[in-house]
């Protein structure tokens, strides 16, 4: 845990979130400014600031955290579509630099994304 971490204090219940899983390497919160009518961050208990950062040891859990992101949206009803998003560094939107995947869904997706 990084003490200085908003997400390690979310992860570590110390700033409150609405969780909607929780194990032993990968945690689920709602983010508090949704995108979309469904927004969960998912991000590994470890902290790494982003996939720059991530280690031959992390590969289990950046798998798990993509099967969570799955049964989250089956969870949500999300059946129509749901989009994943890893933002790695300012440059393309990274604002808390714990690594974390977005699953937005329940609306409509343009591509190229913004
Ligand atoms: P990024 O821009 O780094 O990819 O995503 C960061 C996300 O964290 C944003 O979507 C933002 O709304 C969310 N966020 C920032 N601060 C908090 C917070 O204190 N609680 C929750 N639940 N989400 C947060
Ligand atoms: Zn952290």
């Amino acid at each position: 845990m990084n003490a200085d971490c908003l997400f390690c204090k979310i992860g570590a219940k110390k700033i409150p979130a609405k969780i909607l899983h929780a194990d032993e390497d990968v945690f689920a919160f709602e983010d508090i400014g949704p995108q979309a009518p469904t927004h969960i961050l998912i991000c590994p208990r470890r902290h790494f600031s982003s996939l720059n950062e991530a280690a031959p040891e992390d590969q289990a859990v950046l798998g798990k955290m993509q099967l969570v992101a799955a049964e989250l949206a089956r969870k949500h009803h999300l059946l129509h579509g749901y989009r994943t998003v890893i933002n790695s560094g300012a440059g393309a939107g990274q604002t808390v630099f714990h690594l974390h995947m977005h699953l937005l869904g329940g609306r409509e997706f343009t591509w190229p994304p913004g």
